[in-house]
This record gives structure tokens, C-alpha cells and sequence, in this order.
């Protein structure tokens, strides 16, 4: 009976969109954990020390936060927002990364006081900014530098972060000046560098050579100036499978090929083999999220295109329109039926661009289908946004046979919640 539903994660959707509502977030922990463990497992096979440090901008909440904390896995931040999220999830704040380009004096001084394990130091200004506020709270922040190595990954343009050209980071280049003057500073306290060359890479090579390239400099540093540099934080951008992106990434190798490559620049050179970080944030949610919505205007235009309206859209699911990503959806009440069309799934919003997907082949559609749209896990709630005034809908978290509301969905007085009418007006 229930046999052409479709089931994730152990769940029948249909009976969470309609116990749930719909638009629905739909995340499981269960592969957010078997994700996790990948990485971690793949690390322990190499003997050397370790940290996965999860980024939460693909995806944050108190529950989220919880889970990572379980998993023991540390947790990037990159605003005053995310860290307060984390801690108010009891995060250990020693396993916390933040990172940012322009973090705020407020935001510095939160991290200070709250003892954020590290600060990703981004430029030259907040280098100072961080030294003076520490001493004045007679702490020493311990920071890593992220460095642009100059390294172009092959990924999207618009979400690229690795070339020199960019807002992000020290030019390595000015590395070596930027952390010798660091290391004298009383406030500071060098324990590594770091480095982010983008997102959703589909391939391991550009990690390789990005590697080496941070290796060089490690070496350059501890050659010239001796300082030793503890901690290699490698970034995130691990890619994961859309519908046509398709990562050839895996990730056993990759830290394999990674682990050997460090631990054997270390050894030709006499330097302690560092600490090697990852930050993924995709590779752990992306595929542990679904997102229901249902079907509703079905507009045929002969010959030229059938549109499929449903009940949510570049709200909840921005990186459509931002991106031009491509995603798989499933008509979740009809999974074994084969009279299949090709039809284009349109958002609700008034934008000619909110589009979810162009030409998908589905079962007929019909007003109340469910659609599930795949792998809405990573930057989807987290890019989310209330354009035209629609609320955000309700996160749920399957684990094994349970569900449970995670994030609450939006009501019409969230949407007016902080609007006020000027005293001329309110009469
Ligand atoms: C965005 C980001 C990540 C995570 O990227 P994913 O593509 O989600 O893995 C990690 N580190 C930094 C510094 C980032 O900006």
C-alpha cells in the first residue's frame, strides 16, 4: 500500500508531510552521523593527529550544534550569530573555529571572553584589532592565518575563495611578515595556518597541490624564523552528488593522499608533523536534508513548457537563483508509477527567476502531490529568507524510527514581529 512513497531515511515522507505540513525541512541524523564518521574514520587510519571541524554556515541550529558536540567533531563559526547558537547548545567552546573577514570589535570580544578555541585571523587589521583586545582582557587568543595560496579550484565561479583575488585571507606572499610580527605580539598566540580554496569541489588534486603549498610555507617559517607551526587547517569544499554534478572526491584517498603528503614534507624537513584540520560543512548535511513541498497551479503552455508550481521556493531554497544549482526530486506519492513528463518545477515567489528546477521528468502531476526535492541539507535554511513575507517553514530531525520539530516554522507574526510604525504614522 504504502510501497510508491517514497521513503528517506527510514521514514514514509508522505506521512511526514502530513503529520509535519509542508514546506518541510526534512534532516537525518542518521546520515549526518554515518557522513561524519566517514571522515573521522578515514583520519584515524593515518595515525597522525587530527581535527574535523564541522562549518556550520552550511547549516546551524541549537539541535545541529547537539549533534556535532556528540559526534565530537569541533564547529566553525563566522558571525556572533553562529556562536551564540553554539552557545547556547552548550558547545564546547574550546573546539570552536572562527573565522570571518570583517568579525566585529562586539563579536571579537565574544570570543575572547567566551574562550573560542581559535581565531581565524583574516587580515593584517584584525591581527592588532585581537592583540590589543586580548591584552586589555590579559588574554592570549590562540589564532591560525588564513592564507590565499593562489590556488583555483575547479567549482563555480561565484563560490570560489581560493585566488589571490579575494576578500578572504592573507596573500601568501605576505604570510611569513604578517605571522613573524604575530609571534611577537603579547596578545597572540601562532598555532597554525588555514586555508579555503571553495566549494563543492569535485575533485581531490586541487588539495593535493594545495597541501604542498602550505607545506612550503610551514617549512619557509620554521626554516627562517623558527616558528614552529602546529596546526595545517586544510578548509572544507568537499563536493557531494547533485543531479548533474557528480563528485569524484573520495574521501579515504583523499585524507590518505593529504596524510602521506604532510607527514613525508615533514619528515624531509625535521619539522613535527602538524596537526592536519578539515572544515567540511556540505559533506556532512548535504545529502541528510529533503526538502516536501506541495504541488499546487499546474500551468501547461502547449508545445512550448508545463509549469509545476509548489508551496515553497528561492525562500527556503536560495542557491537556484544565486547559483544556477541543478537538484533531483522525487513526486514523492507516486514512486512506482512510469508515465512519466517532463515538466519545470517553479517557485512561489515573484521573481521570474525562482525556478526550482528547468525540465525534470516526473510522474503526471497533479495539485496535493507531494515533491521531495534531494540533497537540501547544506545552504538551503541556512541562506534562507523571508522575501515577500513568507515565513520560513519548520525543520524536522529523523533518528531511526523517530521525528522531531527542530527548527519551528514561521508564523504571520514572526513576519511583522519587529516592525514598528513611526509615532507620526500611528495615530
Ligand atoms: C564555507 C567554508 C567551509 C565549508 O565549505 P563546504 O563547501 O560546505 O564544505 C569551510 N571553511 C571555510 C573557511 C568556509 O568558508
Amino acid at each position: 500500500m504504502k510501497n510508491n512513497h517514497f521513503i528517506f531515511s527510514g521514514h514514509d515522507t508522505i506521512e511526514l508531510a502530513n503529520k509535519f505540513g509542508t514546506p518541510l525541512y526534512v534532516m537525518s541524523e542518521d546520515i549526518i552521523r554515518k557522513n561524519a564518521n566517514v571522515i573521522v574514520d578515514s583520519f584515524k587510519k593515518q595515525g597522525i593527529d587530527f581535527e574535523v571541524v564541522y562549518a556550520g554556515k552550511a547549516l546551524l541550529n541549537t539541535a545541529i550544534c547537539c549533534i556535532i558536540k556528540d559526534l565530537g567533531l569541533g564547529l566553525d563559526v563566522v558571525s556572533g550569530g553562529e556562536l551564540y547558537t553554539a552557545k547556547k547548545a552548550s558547545f564546547p567552546m574550546d573546539k570552536i573555529f572562527f573565522h570571518g573577514n570583517n568579525k566585529s570589535i562586539e563579536e571579537l570580544i565574544m570570543a575572547i571572553e567566551l574562550g573560542v578555541g581559535r581565531i581565524v585571523i583574516d587580515n593584517e587589521y584584525e591581527l592588532e584589532l585581537l592583540n590589543r583586545l586580548s591584552i586589555e582582557r590579559k588574554k592570549k587568543s590562540k589564532v591560525l592565518f588564513r592564507i590565499t595560496p593562489g590556488v583555483e579550484a575547479h567549482t563555480h565561479k561565484y563560490i570560489q575563495t581560493g585566488q589571490e583575488d579575494s576578500k578572504f585571507g592573507i596573500p601568501i606572499g605576505e604570510a611569513e611578515e604578517i605571522i613573524l610580527k604575530a609571534y611577537k605580539m603579547d596578545g597572540i598566540s601562532v598555532m597554525g595556518l588555514h586555508c579555503h580554496i571553495g566549494s563543492q569541489i569535485l575533485e581531490d588534486r586541487p588539495y593535493k597541490v594545495v597541501s604542498d603549498i602550505m607545506m612550503g610555507l610551514i617549512k619557509r617559517i620554521n626554516e627562517k624564523h623558527r616558528i614552529k607551526i602546529h596546526e595545517l587547517n586544510l578548509g572544507g569544499g568537499f563536493g557531494i552528488n547533485y543531479s548533474e554534478e557528480k563528485s569524484l572526491i573520495n574521501m579515504d584517498e583523499m585524507i590518505n593522499k593529504i596524510s602521506t603528503l604532510v607527514k613525508r614534507v615533514s619528515k624531509e624537513n625535521n619539522l613535527g608533523i602538524p596537526k592536519i584540520i578539515i572544515e567540511p560543512g556540505r559533506y556532512i548535511v548535504g545529502n541528510a536534508g529533503i526538502t516536501l513541498y506541495e504541488i499546487g497551479a499546474i500551468k501547461n503552455i502547449p508545445g512550448i513548457r508545463k509549469y509545476v508550481s509548489i508551496n515553497g521556493g528561492m525562500t527556503d531554497n536560495p542557491r537556484i537563483a544565486l547559483y544556477g544549482a541543478k537538484y533531483n526530486a522525487y513526486l514523492a506519492n507516486k514512486m512506482n508509477q512510469n508515465n512519466k513528463e517532463i515538466v519545470s518545477i517553479a517557485g512561489r515567489c515573484c521573481e521570474s527567476g525562482d525556478m526550482l528546477i528547468w525540465d525534470i521528468s516526473l510522474p503526471h502531476c497533479e495539485a496535493g502531490d507531494i515533491l521531495a526535492v534531494l540533497n537540501t541539507g547544506a545552504y538551503n535554511y541556512s541562506m534562507s529568507s523571508n522575501y515577500n513575507r513568507i515565513p520560513r517553514p519548520p525543520m524536522i530531525l529523523l533518528m531511526e524510527d523517530r521525528a522531531e520539530v527542530i527548527i519551528e516554522g514561521e508564523t504571520l507574526d514572526d513576519i511583522v514581529r519587529n516592525d514598528k510604525i513611526p509615532s507620526w504614522l500611528n495615530n
